[in-house]
C-alpha cells in the first residue's frame, strides 16, 4: 500500500498511516509522550513542565486571503504549546525551498512569522534552510518547533459529564477562505482564514476558570477534534445545531462546494471543555481578547459515547469523525 493525499487530511485515515508512524518504542520522555497523540508533549524537567511540539506547513497558495505560510507556520505550534496550557518560548524553524523561489517572497513570509511571534512574546532562535532543485518540491515547506512551560498542563481527554463545550468563534472560516480563493469565488465579502497565535486569549481563560480539556480544530476541522475529545475522555457530547458560530458567507461557500464547514481547518480557533460553573467566567475572559469576542457555549458532556447534533429542526444525529479534510494542502 502506498501513501495518498487523505493520509495527510487530518482524519479517520491518517489515524491509519499514524499507527505505522507512531510505532516507536522509545515514545516518552518521562511526561506525556508521543503515546498520548496530545497536541504536544510534555517534559518535566526542574520542577516545570516544557511542552514540546512540532508541525510542518505546505499550504496553497503561499499567500492567502487572512495570512500566508509563515503566520501559519508559526501559529501552529503556539497553538499546540498553547493547547497543552504552555505558553510558547522558543521556536526552531526548518525551510525546504525550490529553486526559483522569489526571495522577495521569503521576505515577506518572515516577515509575518515575525509578527505572529511579538504577537504573545514567544521567539524564533535556531533553524535550518535547504534548497532543493525545480521540481523536487512545490514552492517551500516550513517546519516549526517550540518548547514552552506549563503552569497547568491542560489535555485533550479531560472532559466531564457536567462540562459545557465552548467554541472561541466562527468555525470553519481557515479551509474555506483556502477553498473559496482557489475556486476564485465572488461571495460579496470575501472569506478571510482565522490564523492567529492564541495564547494570550487561552491565558485569559486559564487564569479565568478550570478547564477540563481543549484541542484546536485544525485539520478534519470541528468534526474530528469534538470527536477525539469525546472518545479519549470516554463521554458523550451533545451540541446545539443553533448555538454553532458559521459565517454567513462560509456556510454558502460550503454548500456550493458540497464541504461541511464542521469538517475544514480552522487555525485560530479552541474548543474546551469547561465546568458550567466556570463557563460564564472563562467566557467573559476569552470575550475579552481580540480573538474570542465571538466565543460561546455550543454543548454539553454527558455520560456514554458519540458525539450527537441536535438539529435546529428539532431532530437529532451523530456528528461522525471525517475521513479527511475535504481541503488538500490546508496548513
Ligand atoms: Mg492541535
Amino acid at each position: 500500500m502506498k501513501v495518498n493525499m487523505m493520509h495527510g487530511a487530518g482524519g479517520e485515515v491518517m489515524g491509519e498511516l499514524l499507527q505505522t508512524l507512531t510505532k516507536f518504542t522509545h515514545n516518552n520522555a518521562g511526561g506525556i509522550g508521543l503515546e498520548a497523540m496530545d497536541d504536544g508533549a510534555v517534559i518535566p524537567f526542574n520542577g516545570k513542565n516544557l511542552v514540546f511540539t512540532t508541525d510542518s506547513h505546505v499550504v496553497r497558495p503561499v499567500f492567502f486571503p487572512g495570512g500566508d505560510i509563515g503566520r501559519i507556520s508559526v501559529c501552529g505550534t503556539i497553538n499546540d504549546l498553547a493547547m497543552m496550557g504552555g505558553r510558547p518560548i522558543a521556536l526552531s524553524c526548518g525551510m525546504i525551498i525550490e529553486e526559483g523561489f522569489e526571495i522577495d517572497d521569503l521576505a515577506k513570509i518572515v516577515a509575518s512569522m515575525d509578527e505572529a511571534l511579538g504577537e504573545c512574546g514567544a521567539n524564533l532562535v535556531c533553524g535550518d534552510t535547504k534548497v532543493m532543485e525545480k521540481g523536487a518540491i512545490d514552492g517551500i515547506a516550513i517546519n516549526t518547533s517550540g518548547i514552552g512551560i506549563a503552569k497547568t498542563i491542560v489535555r485533550d481527554n479531560g472532559l466531564m459529564p457536567g462540562d459545557v463545550i465552548i467554541v472561541s468563534g466562527t468555525l470553519g472560516d481557515h479551509g474555506l477562505a483556502i477553498m473559496a480563493h482557489r475556486e476564485g469565488f465572488d461571495l460579496g465579502e470575501q472569506i478571510k482564514s482565522d490564523v492567529a497565535p492564541l495564547w494570550n486569549m487561552v491565558e485569559k481563560a486559564l487564569d479565568a476558570g478550570t478547564i477540563h480539556a481543549m484541542k484546536d480544530p485544525t485539520r478534519g476541522g470541528f468534526a474530528s477534534a469534538i470527536n477525539e475529545m469525546a472518545r479519549k475522555s470516554g463521554v458523550c457530547i451533545r451540541i446545539q445545531e443553533d448555538k454553532v458560530p458559521i459565517r454567513k458567507n462560509v456556510r454558502s461557500a460550503g454548500g456550493m462546494l458540497g464541504i461541511d464547514p464542521l469538517e475544514v481547518a480552522n487555525e485560530g480557533k479552541v474548543v474546551m471543555g469547561v465546568p458550567a460553573s466556570h463557563a460564564e467566567a472563562v467566557l467573559s475572559a476569552l470575550h475579552s481578547d481580540k480573538y474570542g469576542r465571538e466565543a460561546t457555549v455550543i454543548g454539553t458532556v454527558t455520560k456514554g459515547s458519540h458525539v450527537i447534533m441536535e438539529t435546529t429542526i428539532g431532530g437529532e444525529r451523530f456528528i461522525e469523525p471525517p475521513m479527511g479534510d475535504p481541503v488538500p494542502r490546508v496548513c
